[in-house]
Parts: C-alpha cells; structure tokens; sequence
C-alpha cells in the first residue's frame, strides 16, 4: 500500500472536517517529509489520456500525492520511485457516470423507496458506490434519488472527510417534478397520501422554494423532470411536465445560487423548452429531433443519453411500468441511436450516464452505455472521452478531472487488454487509483472481499 498517497487524500478530504484537524497536522508533516521520494510510477502497455485520438504505447505516468506529475516513457521514472507494473493493460482516465441514482438498491424501485429508512439507503449506497469505484468509476453526478431526506450529500460529507473511500460525488439530492410528473413517485389510489422521495413543486413559487431547499442542504445541481419518465406510473414521457414560465424560474433561481440545471426530458419539444430556459444538460433526450440538436449544438447544452438502462429493462418484467420500456425498445430505440449519432455529428457534447441506481446490479454492466454509444456512431475513442473528459466538462471538473495530464488529480483506472479493439475490456478493470490513492491492484484483497474501503489513519 502507498500509505503516503492515502494520507495525501485523506488530508486533502480532512480539510473540510473541522475534527480531523489535529490528524490533519501530522499528515502534513509526513507529507511534506516523504513528498520528494513518494513517486509512483504507472506503466502500462497503452495509455489513453481522454484527449489524444490515438492511444499511446508502452506509457508511464507519473503520479506524486493527489496528483499526476508527468506523462511519458520509463526514462520518467526517477530513481527511488513505486513502480507499478501493469502488463497488457491499458491506462485511462477513471470513468465518470453523470447520470446516477445511488440510493435505488434495487430493482423495485416505486416500493423500496417506501420501505426503508434514509439511514438504510444511505449504508446500501455507500457499499454501491465502492463497488462502482472498484469497477472504475471515479466520479458520480447523482440525478435526485429515492430518499425523501439526503443521505447523498451525506454520503459526500464523510467520503470527502476521508472517513469512507468512494467516488467523488456531486448532484442533486432529490428530483423536482410536478403533481403527476415523473417524480411524483406514487402509485397509489388518492385516499392515500406517502411523501414521494421527488420534490413536487407546482407554480414558479413552490419551484423557487424547493431549488432554496436543495441548495441549503447540499445539493450542487438541481435536477428537474420537464417531462414524464418511463419508469414511473401513470405519466407520459411525450409529455411536457413544467410550464415554459416554471422551466425560466427554476433556472433563474439555481443560477441565482450559482448551481446549474440538469433536465429529464424525453419529448422533442420539453427538450426545446429546457434547452431555451438555460439548462447544461439533457438527460435521456429520447425523442430529440433535428431542431433540438441544432438548438444543443449552438448552446453548448450537453446530452446524457442512458440507453443501457432501456436495454437491461426489456429483457425481463422487472417494473410496474414494464410495459411503457417495452414500447419504447420496440418501436423508438434504433431511431433513438440515430439521433445521437447524428447530434454527435452536429457537435453536440454527450456523456456517458449509466442510471441504473445503486446496489443491485453489478457495476461491470454499467459500461454497456459505452458499447450503446459506439452503436450510435461514436468511434471507440470518442466513446471512452465521453465517459471521462466530456463528463468532467458537464460536471464543471474539467480543470482537474476527466484527462491523464500533469496537473490533474490522479484518478486513473486499468483495464485488461485494448477497450479500443473491444469494449468490453472496460468491464475488467484491475487497478483503481483515485487522488492518489489505490482502491483496488491486481491482486489486492479488499477488491475480492468487498469489505468497506476503510482509508488508513495515523
Ligand atoms: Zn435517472
């Protein structure tokens, strides 16, 4: 274990908890002390720096602390460095989903929501997310998730801390929907009355409220359901939730407090509506049609497709509203695919957003949405730089996430062989370094094991 890198990270998380300050003090010195002589250095057969067209061979990188400090050949190595070999492997950056919900544990989602606690979701999340890190996922954007309080920004607070290893994490902590909108997360008669886990907000007051609320408790994105959703009952996904005055308040208040917008949308013209108000991001996009491209090209508004998510949800009857995803891949998918490619072409910026929630299902089928995009006309390449520098641009992060640069934070995953030649190489990933520190090496216990990704203490 690089037991300098992992107090590098744990200081650098400890800064923000008052309480770590004295272990703070002493991990400072050690860092200090140790800084110069606490190189690690990566080689591996190819790098894929997330920039670059071509991959390069036979690379090594440098990482020092929390960062990466040159990109290069073996002459890099300097005297007294960690070498880590990884033969046949191929560097990247580690993967971000920008598209999560990581308190859904399982795959009854309109019930589990009701039946457990927030503190349950929260330690079910905590062991999803390690084990999305440990599959090579370094960076989560949550989307609004299944808990009526906010155990997310929870789970951010004591992985930030040091306290837990796990993906950096940034997002909203609920989603804001209409009465009867996507998020309205209730399937029962009107006699009944549960408090859905979606923020429902009618009119540009109840809309203004709910973004303060947000943002009071932690959430840095808000995320707003514009139009129905295909895995809830009792909406409609060609439908247009929010009205155009509601979709300009709500991004004028999150602007207000600095925090910008992501957008459910499927039906051509709530895309347009939410392209027009101002938002970052178009999550799923289903029914984008050439004017809505154009609109997202010329404003730079990124699009998160997440069609993996329709493609693991029609192999079975796993939903109240398995009926509405059977449609869907029956009759929309291919011409879906098409749109993408085609949005691609025309210089819109798409990322890679799994959504198929927390603990459930096993993190290495999250990469189907890479080998989806490359069916929708992106090259390989383009594919891996939308799952890591797209990502960390949407995000806001691009300044030390999504690239392998000198400079950058040493998030940084391997894979088994060439994911260029064959996708599916990113779900073997065997070695996961994150700030410096690893999560997971060829061979390494914890990663077998699954226990809790405990970061070391003085
Ligand atoms: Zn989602």
């Amino acid at each position: 274990m690089n037991h300098s890198a992992r107090h590098a990270q744990a200081a650098a998380f400890g800064r923000r908890a008052a309480g770590f300050a004295a272990a703070c003090a002493l991990l400072g010195l050690a860092l200090a002390r140790g800084a110069a002589a606490e190189s690690v250095a990566l080689v591996a057969e190819r790098l894929i720096d997330g920039r670059a067209a071509t991959a390069r061979e036979a690379a090594v990188v440098l990482v020092e602390g929390e960062r990466i400090r040159a990109v290069g050949d073996r002459t890099l190595i300097p005297p007294g460095a960690r070498v880590i070999e990884l033969p046949g492997a191929t560097l990247m950056p580690g993967m971000i989903n920008a598209h999560e919900h990581p308190l859904m544990y399982t795959d009854d989602y309109q019930n589990a929501h009701l039946k457990s606690s927030s503190a349950y979701k929260a330690l079910m999340g905590l062991a999803g997310l390690q084990r999305h890190l440990l599959a090579g996922w370094t960076a989560i954007r949550v989307v609004g998730d299944a808990d009526v309080a906010y155990a997310n920004q929870d789970l951010r607070r004591v992985i930030d801390a040091g306290i837990f290893l796990g993906p950096r994490l940034t997002g909203a902590g609920h989603y804001l929907s209409i009465t009867g909108g996507g998020g309205d997360v209730n399937y029962l008669s009107p006699e009944q009355h549960v408090i859905a886990d979606g923020l429902i907000a009618d009119g540009p007051e109840e809309i203004r409220k709910a973004i303060r609320r947000e943002v009071k408790y932690g959430s840095d994105w808000i995320k707003l359901l514009v139009t129905g959703a295909f895995q809830s009952v009792g909406d409609n996904p060609r439908n247009v939730a929010f009205s155009p005055e509601e979709l300009r308040v709500a991004v004028e208040e999150a602007a207000r407090l600095g925090v910008p917008v992501a957008a459910h949308a499927h039906a051509a013209e709530g895309i347009k509506q939410a392209v027009r108000a101002g938002v970052r991001s178009i999550e799923h996009g289903t029914y984008i049609d050439d004017e809505a491209i154009r609109m997202m090209a010329k404003r730079g508004t990124f699009l998160v497709p997440t069609v993996y998510v329709g493609d693991y949800y029609a192999e079975g009857d796993r939903l109240l509203a398995q009926d509405k995803q059977d449609d869907y891949v029956k009759n929309d998918r291919s011409r879906f695919l098409a749109a993408i490619g085609r949005a691609h072409e025309a210089g819109v910026k798409i990322a890679v957003g799994v959504d198929l929630g927390g603990y459930g299902i096993d993190p290495a089928l999250f990469t189907g949405e890479f080998a989806v995009l490359v069916e929708a006309g992106l090259t390989p390449m383009q594919a891996i730089q939308a799952g890591t520098r797209v990502g960390a641009e949407l995000l806001q992060w691009d300044d030390r996430l999504g690239t392998i640069e000198a400079g950058k934070l040493a998030d940084l995953i391997a894979v088994a062989g060439n994911p260029l030649e064959d996708m599916r190489a990113l779900q073997q990933v065997s070695f996961v370094m994150i700030g410096g520190v690893i999560a997971k090496r060829p061979g390494d216990p914890t990663a077998r094991s699954g226990l809790a990704l405990i970061p070391d203490r003085p």
